[in-house]
């Protein structure tokens, strides 16, 4: 049986990843002899990881670890403001590695808000991003990750609010959000525009594979929120679709049973790790 493989082209790192791991290796460069750290891992790739811990990264989660003379890199997702404060008080060096985009949304709220206008955002709860981003807000400020959960909340039809999402979230439930809350709740409702679009293109191109494919293949780390809503995304097309971090967990047998293969990964998957599976997968009998 001849096997069609078809490798998205929007398949790993984004511009944010791409950016934060540059500025890494520039002060692995820059600072050699001195300790360096990620507060929280730099993104989410275990094996990435490895590779910066082999060359002497060291995550920090207590915050008075690092001394003056060290330096700590910000990872792509961000940290609260009142970390930042705290380590730029004890005059560590900082070097920012926050993606542009996640920074932009990060100011978005922090102008947007006002003791008196209270944050809803539609995120992971215990994502680093989001909480990175309630941090910027004055009110108070509710998260929740679906429609549903909002629905849940006790949000007051007197009381003023403003919208803004985690950057990774999808455009689709942003909007059912949005009109929700317009409608139910506050009619003034402000609406921040914090989505990032290579979360969107990188959906928008797996549902497209997925709808020609009988089984989807999306790599990346377990840990990784919008490499699980990739899957996710992928999987509402009614097809199989198995979520890996290595070619290790795929089984030839089962990939012998489908005709039509689609491979894509989430935005901080190495391209070292595509394009190991993409061969894997062209050596299987029939494959292309
Ligand atoms: S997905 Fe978008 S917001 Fe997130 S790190 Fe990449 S470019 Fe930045």
């Amino acid at each position: 049986m001849t096997k069609k493989i078809i490798l998205a082209q929007t398949a790993g790192f984004c511009m944010g990843v791409s950016l934060a791991l540059r500025k890494l290796d520039q002060a692995l460069e820059k600072h050699r002899g001195q300790n360096i750290y990620t507060l929280g891992p730099i993104i989410h790739n275990p094996q990435v990881l490895e590779k910066y811990a082999s060359l002497g990264v060291n995550i920090i989660k207590d915050i008075d670890q690092p001394q003056p003379q060290d330096v700590v890199v910000i990872r792509a997702h961000g940290i609260p403001l009142e970390t930042e404060n705290i380590l730029r008080k004890r005059q560590i060096q900082i070097i920012d590695a926050t993606c542009p985009k996640v920074k932009k949304a990060q100011l978005l709220i922090q102008k947007h808000s006002s003791l008196s206008k209270h944050l809803l955002l539609y995120g992971e709860p215990d994502h680093p991003e989001v909480r990175g981003l309630v941090s910027y807000a004055q009110g108070k400020t509710y998260v929740f990750d679906s429609l549903e959960n909002l629905q849940k909340l006790n949000l007051n039809s007197n009381e003023h609010y403003f919208l803004a999402a985690q950057t990774t979230q999808d455009r689709k439930q942003f909007y059912a959000i949005k009109q929700f809350v317009q409608k139910k709740i506050d009619p003034y409702l402000e609406v921040l525009d914090t989505i990032c679009d290579a979360t969107k293109n990188r959906q928008e191109e797996a549902v497209q594979i997925a709808r020609q494919v009988d089984f989807m293949i999306v790599v990346g780390g377990k840990n990784s929120g919008n490499t699980r809503r990739l899957a996710k995304v992928a999987q509402d097309q009614g097809i199989t679709c198995m979520h890996i971090e290595t070619k290790e967990e795929l089984n030839p047998l089962e990939l012998a049973k489908h005709a039509k293969i689609g491979l894509t990964a989430g935005a901080s998957t190495p391209d070292f790790i595509i394009q190991d599976i993409y061969n894997f997968l062209l050596s299987l009998p029939g494959g292309k």
